[in-house]
């Protein structure tokens, strides 16, 4: 995927820009200025160019912005990657745009202030805007090309390389500033006959269900991880052991109310949780093998349980 246009591509889509601006500057309206703008597309230009980064490259340009004209407050909203930058106030006269480079959605901005926005200022603006397109478009594809690496591809959870990156950091933190830190390992009980009876289709969409409802179980802090196979791992950050096995709980339950029917047939999916709570001695390694062992009793005690370790 590419994730950053060439130099020449660039060159290529300032022209464009150019020619934007040329057919807008016919229709300018009284108070407009030239000297203005050129100054402030070149100023944007040079700045926009210097961050990948979605939250950067927005706020940049509304800093730009307000140095040319007041607003109160704005708010960007992109639904993919799900992104929303908010400013100050959302309230009073309003100007909306849908940003987009042909058919590739690039999110919806709107500013707002008190006092109605002059016409001049609106040409200046949406001018403006043509700078920010270009930047922010490769800012999100390299977003989505980072996401997409850090996620699974089935069930579009977090993957196992990000597990094994945020782990050690995770417990660091929590150690450092003292707090509670929990683990949940689970994983599908008897998810081979889901496979066997009604094959590899259904046994993905059964996993897909299983991770929707376990994410669904937790807060948008806490962290799911696709470990391998049928097997997931939560981290709850700042979460103690009592306050962990109520979500745990939580999973058990959700996953037990999945409704999934195949030709008319119910499947009963369930899951077997084992929990560890971080204690000082732990390290990823240790935290990992208590929470899989109590997962592995949670299996021979019957299933479709939590023990903790
Ligand atoms: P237990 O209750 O002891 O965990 O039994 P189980 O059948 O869930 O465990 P087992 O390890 O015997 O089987 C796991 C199965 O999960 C086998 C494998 O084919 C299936 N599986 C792993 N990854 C995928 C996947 O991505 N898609 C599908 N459809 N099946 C998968
Ligand atoms: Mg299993
Ligand atoms: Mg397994």
């Amino acid at each position: 995927m590419q994730s950053q246009t060439s130099t020449q591509e660039m060159i290529k889509e300032l022209k464009e820009v150019k020619n934007i601006f040329t057919n807008i500057e016919k229709s300018e309206p009284k108070g407009y200025s030239h000297e203005l703008e050129q100054q402030a597309r070149l100023d944007l230009a040079m700045s926009l160019q210097m961050s990948l980064d979605q939250d950067w490259i927005i706020n940049k340009f509304m800093e730009h912005i307000h140095s040319y004209f007041l607003f109160d407050g704005f708010i960007y909203n992109c639904a993919e990657p799900d992104t929303q930058i908010k400013y100050a106030r959302q309230k009073g006269h309003s100007c909306s745009y849908n940003l987009h480079i042909e058919d590739v959605e690039l999110g919806k901005l709107e500013l707002f202030r008190g006092r109605k926005f002059a016409e001049s200022e609106l040409v200046l603006l949406e001018n403006l805007l043509s700078m920010l397109v270009y930047p922010l478009r490769n800012a999100i594809q390299f977003k989505q090309a980072v996401m997409q690496a850090h996620s699974d591809a089935l069930t579009g959870v977090k993957n196992r390389s990000t597990f094994d990156e945020s782990l050690g950091r995770e417990i660091n933190l929590a150690k450092r500033y003292g707090q509670d830190f929990t683990m949940l390992v689970i994983d599908i009980d008897f998810f081979k006959k889901v496979n066997d009876t009604y094959g590899h289709k259904a046994g993905d969409d059964a996993l897909k269900l299983v991770a929707s409802s376990i994410q669904k179980s937790i807060r948008t802090t806490d962290m799911l991880f696709r470990y391998g196979g049928e097997e997931f791992v939560v981290l709850l950050g700042n979460t103690d052991c009592e306050k962990s096995y109520c979500i745990a709980d939580r999973i058990l339950e959700s996953v037990r109310r999945i409704e999934m029917k195949i030709n008319d047939h119910a499947l009963d999916l369930t899951v077997s949780i084992g929990m560890a709570c971080l204690n000082m001695q732990d390290n990823s390694e240790s935290l990992f093998n208590r929470a899989d062992a109590a997962m592995y009793s949670a299996k021979n005690d019957g299933r479709d349980q939590i023990i903790v370790a």
